[in-house]
């Protein structure tokens, strides 16, 4: 017997309705490449939005067609998340720090019909342009006074394409199955692949994500989106801030902590969500920089870091400068992004600081609607048991069932587990403790060393900024970790203090063989530690050692 509810499909525009009508004063800021604040609410994006679809429409798009961004975090990115996708065109996110390369394979393989560029990305724009026969025009995200002079072929003022649209456009209505949004993974390795989200998936992961034990977004908040719009869909925050009618800033290019301490200052932000470095500069600058009392005046509740590990010490820095709670979450581009997270449960109040952080430090638990298992060498499940370590898989609403265009082959198995890649152990409460990834993990004597907990160990060491380990050849251990330090400004740490510091906290076959220093530890787009460009300048570090 079926029930009997009505059935509506769960489209995005249904958010920017809700928003519309219920609030449409909450602001939107967001700050320019040249540090001007703009102002704007919900009210005035879903008018824009309207227009944008009708403009796009007259531009002869299609249902599916793709529209590609390379923006930064502003309020127009924003509006064209719901402007593309409202009317059944498919929003292609595209991350500019890629290599020409990169962004060239990511732009034809997703077939960009159109692509709105900020001015400041105009010399990259001219350089793609040749190589992307596909786009028919170019559309700068600004205002006739603020063009730029590219040279491109059809480049349109989107101010002026917004002015001159029909603002009653009405959203349609189709099926909640429909694409999206599309985003590419970063591809350390091979190629960058295609995932592809439907209307369906970003409203439930929205829904997560608000989640009390999630990000628990509410109308009271003011919300500091440093995630990049084309990072995972900035971790549904567009969608999952909006629904709940809370107040959105967008820092623009600036993410140096100056200028965000300056937005949380002065837009009273309660939630903060960005990558683990960028938590990790703002900390030293605030330390340096910023009295107790002025710390004390913000209101900052949360702190939510996803993409990497968060180092203890950035959890106790939070706790014990701002007292605020450092939320871990874990996911990446094919789980939309969001599976676990790190809240604390019942039986946690009242731990001690100590016992907290060490829940804290972990990827955290799985929000309703997805499922983490833990998985051995020949696929058999592993218990939740803390100590076993497999590869963790997840299967749920919003995780992917198969790259755009079938590229990757069949991803899901037949009881639609996906495999992450990451390895981890999953404790009897649910807690995800992320080790390494599958392609980072140290093999030493046919057991595996974590190159994520002796990071985060050597990071509570006083004189050290940033660590990377890596596995390095070894005659006869197959593999052994080596410790790259980035130390921090004015310190200058030797291997003998790092190596004291880590030998009363890890088990002695941990231990790295060396440590090396450097001035900076390479990233990737999304600020992950870049260990294939490490493994090229160190690899061979200890092939002689016995
Ligand atoms: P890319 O940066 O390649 O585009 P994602 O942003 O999808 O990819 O990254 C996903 C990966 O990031 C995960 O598989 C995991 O290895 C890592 N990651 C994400 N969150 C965390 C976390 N909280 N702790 C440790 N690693 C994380």
């Amino acid at each position: 017997m079926l029930g009997l509810m009505q059935n509506r499909p769960l489209l995005i525009s249904e958010i920017l309705n809700y928003v519309e009508r219920l609030h449409p004063e909450r602001e939107i800021v967001s700050r320019d490449p040249d540090g001007i604040i703009h102002r704007t609410n919900y009210g005035e994006i879903a008018g824009r939005a309207r227009r944008l679809a009708s403009a796009l429409k007259g531009l002869g798009l299609q249902p599916g067609d793709r529209f590609a961004t390379l923006a930064w975090n502003t309020y127009r990115h924003f509006e064209i998340y719901y402007g593309v996708t409202g009317s059944g065109l498919v929003l292609h996110t595209v991350n500019p720090r890629l290599f020409p390369e990169q962004l060239q394979y990511i732009m034809n393989h997703a077939e960009d019909a159109y692509v709105g560029f900020d001015p400041v990305f105009t010399p990259l724009v001219e350089s793609l342009a040749p190589h992307l026969p596909g786009v028919k025009g170019w559309i700068a995200l600004c205002d006739r006074e603020h063009m730029p002079k590219a040279q491109v072929a059809n480049l349109i003022c989107y101010e002026e394409l917004l002015a001159a649209a029909a603002p009653d456009f009405v959203w349609p209505s189709f099926d909640e199955n429909t694409a999206c949004t599309l985003c590419y993974t970063s591809g350390t390795t091979g190629n960058p692949k295609g995932v592809l989200y439907s209307h369906r998936s970003t409203l439930l992961h929205g829904l997560a994500a608000n989640a009390a034990d999630a990000l628990a977004f509410s109308a009271r908040d003011s919300i500091l989106m440093v995630v990049p719009l084309f990072h995972a869909n900035a971790w549904s925050l567009p969608f999952s801030g909006a629904m709940a009618g809370a107040k959105l800033v967008l820092p623009g290019p600036k993410l140096d902590p100056e200028s965000l301490w300056m937005l949380m200052e002065t837009e009273g932000i309660t939630k903060a969500l960005g990558i683990p470095t960028i938590w990790l500069n703002f900390i030293a600058w605030v330390e340096a920089n910023k009295t107790k009392e002025e710390i004390a005046r913000l209101k900052l509740k949360l702190v939510g870091s996803g993409g990497a590990a968060v180092p203890r010490a950035t959890i106790e820095k939070f706790r014990d400068l701002f007292g605020v709670y450092v939320l871990q979450a874990w996911g990446m581009t094919e789980t939309s992004p969001l599976a676990t997270t790190g809240a604390p449960l019942a039986k946690h109040e009242g731990v001690a600081q100590s016992e907290l952080i060490e829940m804290q430090i972990k990827q955290g638990r799985q929000v309703f609607g997805i499922e983490v298992g833990l998985f051995g060498k020949d696929g058999e499940r592993l218990p939740h048991d803390g100590a076993s370590v497999g590869e963790l898989k997840v299967r749920g609403n919003w995780v992917i069932s198969g790259y755009f265009k079938g590229v990757g082959g069949q991803v899901m198995d037949a009881e639609g587990w996906f495999g992450t890649g990451d390895v981890a152990a999953i404790d009897p409460d649910g807690y995800v403790r992320l080790t390494d990834r599958l392609k980072d993990v140290i093999k030493s004597g046919g057991e595996w060393i974590s190159s994520i907990e002796i990071e985060n160990i050597a990071l509570s060491h006083p004189d050290v900024f940033e660590a990377a380990v890596i596995a390095i050849p070894h005659p006869v251990w197959q593999e052994r970790p080596l410790l790259i330090v980035h130390p921090r400004p004015g310190r200058t740490p030797t291997k003998e203090s790092i190596l004291d510091f880590l030998s009363t906290r890890i088990a002695k076959w941990w231990m790295p063989d060396d440590v090396v220093f450097v001035e900076s530890l390479p990233h990737t787009a999304t600020g992950k530690l870049l260990k294939t460009e490490l493994r090229k300048t160190f690899g061979g570090q200890l092939a002689v050692a016995g």
